[in-house]
């Protein structure tokens, strides 16, 4: 949000700072052409003015020309009359000189004249109005032109009587070329001599005779004009200040140098910096004067019009701050639409997958009681697909009524319709689709409502009740189950209770004749230790015999205490050596069947704790059962292998046959009690051997060998106690195997 606003913001001073400058440049460039436009404008009008002057000056001179052609002989005196009237009309003129004509031959007589005309002695004389203005007295030339007559005669022009013009180096060529071409002509301009500012002199030639010119020279009629005045133009000034105005000699005399300037007089405006210069040159089209008006003006900021420019600049700047916050508000509302957007879109997916991942079928009807949504659950509960099913009224697709007394119970949903409430779906209610699929359900139907508190539909949540009974027959299936087995074995403690009570009844009445045939087999041997001539064999057999009796009651009483559950005695014991002393027992009856027995006993001892006589018994069983198996084989293939080793924490014992192994069904209750396959088995000797072998920690297995018959393994927990004493001799009872 506050990302978007600060590139919003900077976007719009961006684009204000570059309308500014477009509009102050759009403006610049106007003002500029407006100030040209004035300024040429004005130039226009002080040429206008300045020839208008030029043109006067000629005039001027051609009414004397006129003049004097028309008063003939030549008179000073009605030069000096017109003169005088005219100069109060034109400010521009300074003053009017006539020059005149003297050649040496008449200069006497001009002397004399002039001496008593002025009534003292009159001189010709020199100056250098472009040098050093000294007086001084005039060389003899064949040609003078001195002044004689000079309008305003002013007290203070006394001195510029008797000036002979043509000895000034200044004034000489504009003169040759009047007096050559019988033209008016103009001088450069000089200082006036009474400190009156800069002017510049007229001629005009007069001859005595114009028509037969250039005839006789009478004199040179001399107009002063004032340089200043000529460009002086109080209008113009108030109409744009600060021009600066140029007469430029535009003639033969001197081309382009500047006769007179006219420069504005500093004022406020000149500390602001100049922004361009406009210069513009206007040739004067006076033959005598031929000039050109220099006309030049700066242009300063002050001359710029900068209200419009703030005009336009606040108008622009009021824009942009109503657009950019037009453009914030929308993007403001966008923003906030985006995310209510992605808000609904959240919750109507989380809406969406919550319906389908539910176990309960949801059916949402409108006021109308049209179906307009229902999830897959429902229309698997229905049997229809959603096609089939949304936009239709509900009642023509399904209806819920009770199991029974389905007449006198109300459609929950037209109850919840009416009553605006939630209804709870009575007990046993059923489902019936208009595919004709009946399903139990429960649950309840729940009125919706508008935002304004008004009923718009209601909601049906129903759960199929077929499942949760599938599962609690499952249940009580598998927990009946339990109980058969529990009951199995309780049956078989009791059995086995049974049995030990049988066993140790017989154990009791086994072991006084066990222990009577040991004493007879006792006391045979001490009455033949008295016969010399009885045969050794039968002392042997009646030893032996006593070593069996006795390890009969030995059995015996090892039974009673397995089933009387009495603590038995652990050691310390090799299984190499439990397995030695069983090959010693079975022996007789294992050549006696012509069976082979291949021993691997592992070359370290494989030691446990547990009782040597116990796990004797297991292995003579294992034995015993292998010598069954091979009941039947040909001679040649009765073989029995007994393998012991050590498997990392484990002790091993294997006792494989060459039998014809076990049957598959068999190999599952192998170790149940009183299983026997054979005709006279009790089915007890596996039995007995795993609960040995169990008792210690072990495990007890059976499996076929491929092409060869069954194989037993033991698994006990391997000791690490010591190894055990292995130089014990096995003894014809076994007891002694213990270590
Ligand atoms: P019994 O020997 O009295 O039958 P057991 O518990 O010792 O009882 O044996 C149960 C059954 O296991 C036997 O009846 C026999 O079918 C089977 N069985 C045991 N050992 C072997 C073996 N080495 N080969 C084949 N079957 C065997």
């Amino acid at each position: 949000m506050r990302n978007f606003r600060r590139d919003g913001v900077h976007l719009f001073v961006l684009a204000w700072a570059l309308c500014a400058l477009l509009v102050t440049v759009l403006w610049g460039m106007g003002e500029l052409q407006r100030l040209r436009d004035e300024f040429e404008s004005v130039a226009q009008r002080a040429h206008a003015m300045v020839a208008r002057k030029l043109d006067q000056n000629e005039s001027v001179l051609s009414s004397v020309d006129a003049l004097m052609a028309a008063s003939r002989p030549f008179e000073a005196s009605e030069l000096s009359t017109f003169a005088r009237e005219l100069l109060p009309h034109y400010p521009q003129l300074h003053s009017f000189i006539f020059f005149q004509s003297v050649p040496l031959a008449e200069r006497p007589l001009f002397l004399r004249q002039m001496s008593s005309k002025f009534g003292e002695t009159f001189y010709i004389r020199d100056f250098d109005v472009a040098g050093s203005r000294a007086w001084r007295p005039a060389a003899a030339r064949s040609q003078s032109l001195v002044i004689s007559m000079l309008e305003p005669d002013r007290p203070e022009a006394g001195p510029m009587f008797g000036y002979d013009i043509w000895g000034d180096a200044y004034f000489r060529p504009a003169l040759s070329r009047a007096l050559e071409t019988g033209q008016r002509m103009a001088s450069g301009a000089f200082e006036l001599h009474e400190g009156g500012g800069r002017a510049y002199l007229l001629f005009q030639p007069l001859f005595e005779d114009r028509e037969k010119a250039p005839g006789k020279l009478v004199g040179v009629v001399g107009l002063v004009v004032f340089c200043d005045r000529l460009l002086q133009a109080p209008a113009l000034e108030s109409l744009l200040p600060g021009l600066d105005l140029t007469l430029y000699q535009d003639g033969v005399l001197a081309p382009g140098a500047p006769l007179f300037q006219r420069l504005h007089t500093s004022s406020e405006r000149d500390w602001w910096p100049v922004l361009r210069r406009l210069e513009a040159r206007l040739p004067l089209s006076s033959v005598a004067q031929p000039f050109v008006l220099g006309v030049a003006r700066d242009v300063r900021v002050t001359d710029l019009a900068l209200l419009p420019w703030l005009w336009q600049q606040s108008l622009l700047l009021a824009f942009f701050v109503f657009a950019g916050l037009v453009h914030l508000q929308r993007m403001a509302l966008r923003h906030e639409r985006q995310q209510s957007d992605e808000a609904i879109f959240l919750q109507s997916e989380r809406a969406s997958v919550t319906l389908s991942a539910i176990h309960d079928g949801v059916i949402i009807l409108r006021q109308d009681h049209a179906i307009e949504l229902a999830n897959p659950m429902a229309l698997e509960l229905m049997g229809m697909a959603a096609e089939e099913v949304v936009g239709r009224v509900c009642h023509e697709v399904f209806h819920l009524q009770a199991e029974l007394a389905a007449e006198l119970a109300e459609d929950p949903i037209r109850e919840c319709f009416r009553t605006a409430q939630p209804v709870v779906l009575a007990e046993r209610m059923q489902l019936t689709s208009a595919r004709g699929q009946i399903r139990s359900v429960e649950g309840g139907v729940s009125p919706l409502f508008s935002r304004e508190g008004r009923l718009i539909g209601v909601v049906c949540a129903l759960r199929d009740l077929g499942p949760l009974r599938q599962r609690t027959v499952a249940a009580l299936e598998a927990s009946e189950s339990k109980v058969k087995e529990h009951l199995e074995k309780l049956s078989h403690v009791a059995r086995l209770h049974t049995m030990g009570e049988m066993a140790s009844g017989i154990a009791h009445e086994l072991n006084q004749p066990l222990t009577a045939i040991a004493n007879y087999c006792q006391a045979s041997i001490q009455l033949l230790e008295g016969v010399e001539e009885a045969p050794a064999q039968v002392n042997a057999a009646l030893r032996l015999a006593v070593a069996q009796a006795e390890r009969a009651g030995e059995i015996i009483k090892r039974l009673r205490a397995l089933v009387s559950k009495r603590a038995i005695e652990t050691r310390l014991i090799d299984l190499n050596q439990v397995v030695g002393n069983c090959m010693f027992l079975a022996e007789y009856d294992l050549k006696e069947r012509g069976i082979e027995v291949v021993q691997l006993l592992s070359g370290y001892p494989v030691a446990v704790l547990a009782d040597s006589i116990q796990l004797e018994q297991v292995v003579l069983n294992l034995l015993s059962n292998a010598m069954d198996a091979l009941r039947d084989e040909p001679m040649m293939k009765r073989h029995v292998i007994v393998h012991t080793r050590r498997e990392g924490k484990k002790a091993i014992l294997e006792v494989r046959d060459t039998g014809r192994g076990i049957t598959p069904n068999s190999l599952e209750v192998l170790f149940h009690p009183f299983f026997s396959t054979k005709p006279n088995g009790m089915g007890l000797g596996l039995s007995i051997c795993q609960t040995i072998v169990e008792q210690y920690g072990g495990l007890i297995s059976a499996e076929n060998i491929p092409a060869s018959g069954a194989c037993f393994r033991i698994e006990l927990p391997l000791s690490r106690q010591g190894e055990p004493d292995r130089s014990a001799v096995p003894s014809p009872d076994g007891c002694g195997a213990g270590v």
